[in-house]
């Protein structure tokens, strides 16, 4: 199964994934995950991303695209694309990468939420630095304040996870990205899946999970 995973920053798109991954067994690829790798990697490129990044502004399609067609090139099997594709051009080419690998997209989810709960959402949320799992001070709070349950590492907060970044990358994403749901419903090659953000973790994984299970039969 290639899906891709849409929504706000926020909306829970991480969690899901992990449960979707869970479920499917598909690989996961998350471009701001991709990016982050860079970045860590002090190359140049990283640096460019990591200014980017912490600006809350979108990395150019350019630079996006290529990263995202050799990652993408490079999966045998199921593909749960997250963060990808955030611009029209982006979807446009990733048509033509699944298309020339004769392998389309089966279902878009498109996770929906409200703007200032995302904000409360997003900073609020902290991360383990070695393997990525997503807490939050309050609502997925660790068993030992600021320490992952699973490393035993210290928690962090992402720099673009700060409220007026947030705002930033909220106002990119009406701009940028809603416009690409609208290429996929115009489109009518794939079924765009509308899962309510807003409920708990596990109500939104039941709902993304029947209609992926419905849409598969
Ligand atoms: P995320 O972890 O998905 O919230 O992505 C973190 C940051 O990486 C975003 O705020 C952008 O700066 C950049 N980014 C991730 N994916 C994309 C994309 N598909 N297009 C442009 N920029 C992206």
């Amino acid at each position: 199964m290639r899906v891709v995973l849409m929504g706000p920053p926020g909306a829970g798109k991480g969690t899901q994934a992990e449960r979707l991954v869970e479920k499917f067994g598909m690989t996961h690829l998350s471009s701001g995950d991709i990016f982050r790798a860079e970045k860590s990697s002090g190359s140049e490129l990283g640096e460019k991303l990591a200014e980017i990044m912490a600006r809350g502004e979108l990395v150019p399609d350019d630079i996006v695209v290529e990263m995202m067609a050799k990652a993408i090139t490079a999966v045998d099997g199921g593909l749960l694309l997250d963060g990808f594709p955030r611009t029209v051009a982006q979807a446009q080419s990733l048509d033509k990468t699944l298309d020339e690998a004769g392998s389309p997209l089966d279902a878009v989810v498109m996770i929906t939420a409200d703007d200032e709960a995302i904000v409360e959402r997003i900073t609020g949320r902290r991360s383990c630095p070695s393997t990525g799992k997503i807490y939050h001070v309050k609502y997925m709070a660790p068993k030992v304040e600021g320490i992952c349950d699973e490393t035993g590492e210290k928690l962090v907060q992402r720099d673009d996870d700060k409220e007026e970044v947030v705002r930033e990358r909220l106002k990119n994403y009406k701009m940028q990205t809603e416009p690409v749901v609208a290429y996929y419903r115009d489109a009518g090659k794939v079924q765009v899946i509308e899962v309510n953000g807003m409920q708990t973790p596990d109500e939104v994984a039941a709902e993304t999970v029947a209609a992926l299970e419905a849409q598969g039969r």
